[in-house]
């Protein structure tokens, strides 16, 4: 195998501050942030808020990195930004196209971790999965982050950059004076089903979604941003009044006993709890729905008895329910429920009145799906203590 070269410090991409007293970056500031820092350096403030609008529209409309481009601005203010600023994105290290047209970029961010992003083209429209952690700190146990440990929470500019990476790749900044439309956008959707999970890190998460809803930002309407929780109840109802955007939920077990051992986040809010959280958000984000993923894991959860529990529990909740077939994962201790169970148990909550969609897995073969993101080093640190333990080492 080839040695990866050593990662130095100006093959990172640095979120705020390159070192202490280095230019700032800009991708990942709200409005107020990049108006406050214009003003910081020498920017007239009764000029700031409009010259912070012209540089989120170079940036996140345009996808300019470059202030010499911005030729609404001064020469000498554009020299004067690109002393104090960069326009940075996270790095991508490798990118993996599946047989059904799926993307997996493993992306580099500052102090050389990992994570991934996944692409996903669909008829007319294309969702972009994003991570918002390194690792995960909860522990749910047919999930592969779930064996991660938390390195760190991403920024705003790491979490925003996801999308203008997969932008740049797609080939999807618009012409100068196009206004794309969501409808015909290669990009049009982004969940935040990577790595993580986003409740815990909320500020950031919230900031870079502001960034994608902005109209003078990646400008997609909040209607086409789906963020999914393991069940962190106190932000549920932040979440719709500070973001706004859909809400989906990892239930994926109908009692507390068998949701205590998937998703250990039951131990400390539990089902009764999450649900009433999950009452108020339609009506706190005024959206319709909410989305109730569950996993499929053979004799687990997967029963009729289950599915019966399952719509009972949700009755009176605007819901849709996705089925997610297991995605195995190499020592996962769950197997995929049988395409024959899972339709009985899909056909259960459709006669019930709600919509039940059979996730169709896609990019398997480049390992893309939900729950299987998880960073090459970490990996690859993995597969080195199993060769180990092998050995005797
Ligand atoms: N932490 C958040 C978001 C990331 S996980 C959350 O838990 O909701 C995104 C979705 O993938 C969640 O519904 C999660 O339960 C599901 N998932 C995780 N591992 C999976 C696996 N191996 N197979 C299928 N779905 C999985
Ligand atoms: Fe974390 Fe979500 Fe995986 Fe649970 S399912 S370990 S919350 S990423």
């Amino acid at each position: 195998m080839a040695t990866k070269a050593p990662i130095t410090q100006d093959m990172l991409t640095i979120p705020r501050k390159l070192p202490e007293g280095g230019p700032t970056n800009i991708v990942g500031l709200t409005r107020e942030q990049l108006r406050e820092a214009l003003i910081a350096t020498g920017t007239p403030e009764k000029q700031a808020k409009m010259r912070a609008g012209q540089i989120w529209q170079w940036v996140y409309q345009k996808g300019v990195r470059d202030f010499d481009v911005m030729t609404n601005l001064a020469k000498d203010y554009r020299a004067k930004l690109a002393s104090e600023f960069v326009i940075a994105v996270p790095e991508v290290v490798s990118r993996q196209v599946s047989a059904d047209g799926t993307r997996k970029y493993l992306v580099r961010i500052a102090g050389g971790h990992e994570v991934e992003v996944v692409y996903i083209p669909e008829e007319g429209r294309g969702t972009l999965c994003i991570s918002s952690q390194v690792g995960c700190t909860l522990t749910c146990s047919f999930c592969h982050t779930g064996t991660q440990k938390l390195v760190r929470n991403l920024t705003a500019g790491e979490i925003i950059g996801q999308v203008m990476l997969a932008r740049d790749d797609l080939g999807e900044w618009p012409e100068p004076g196009r206004n794309p439309h969501d409808e015909t956008r290669l990009l049009s959707n982004i969940v935040l089903m990577g790595m993580g999970e986003p409740l815990y890190n909320f500020e950031n998460v919230r900031d870079a979604m502001k960034i994608a809803m902005d109209p003078e930002g990646i400008s997609l309407s909040r209607r086409r941003i789906t963020l999914s929780t393991s069940g962190v109840v106190p932000e549920i109802a932040r979440t719709a009044e500070e973001i706004g955007c859909l809400l989906a939920v990892s239930f994926h077990a109908t009692t507390d006993e068998v949701r205590d051992t998937l998703v250990p986040i039951n131990k400390r809010w539990n089902i009764a709890e999450l649900l009433d959280a999950l009452k108020a958000y339609p009506k706190l984000s005024n959206s319709e729905r909410i989305t109730f993923e569950y996993v499929m894991l053979k004799d687990v959860n997967d029963s009729d008895e289950d599915a019966r529990r399952l719509v009972n529990l949700i009755r009176g909740i605007p819901a849709k329910i996705n089925l997610i077939p297991f995605n195995e994962w190499p020592g996962a201790p769950y197997k995929r429920s049988d395409q024959k169970r899972i339709r009985a148990f899909a056909d259960i909550i459709y006669k019930a009145g709600y919509a039940s969609p059979i996730r169709t897995p896609r990019g398997e073969d480049i390992m893309a799906a939900c729950g299987q993101l998880k960073s090459a080093t970490e990996r690859a640190r993995k597969s080195r203590k199993a060769i180990e333990a092998e050995a005797g080492l």
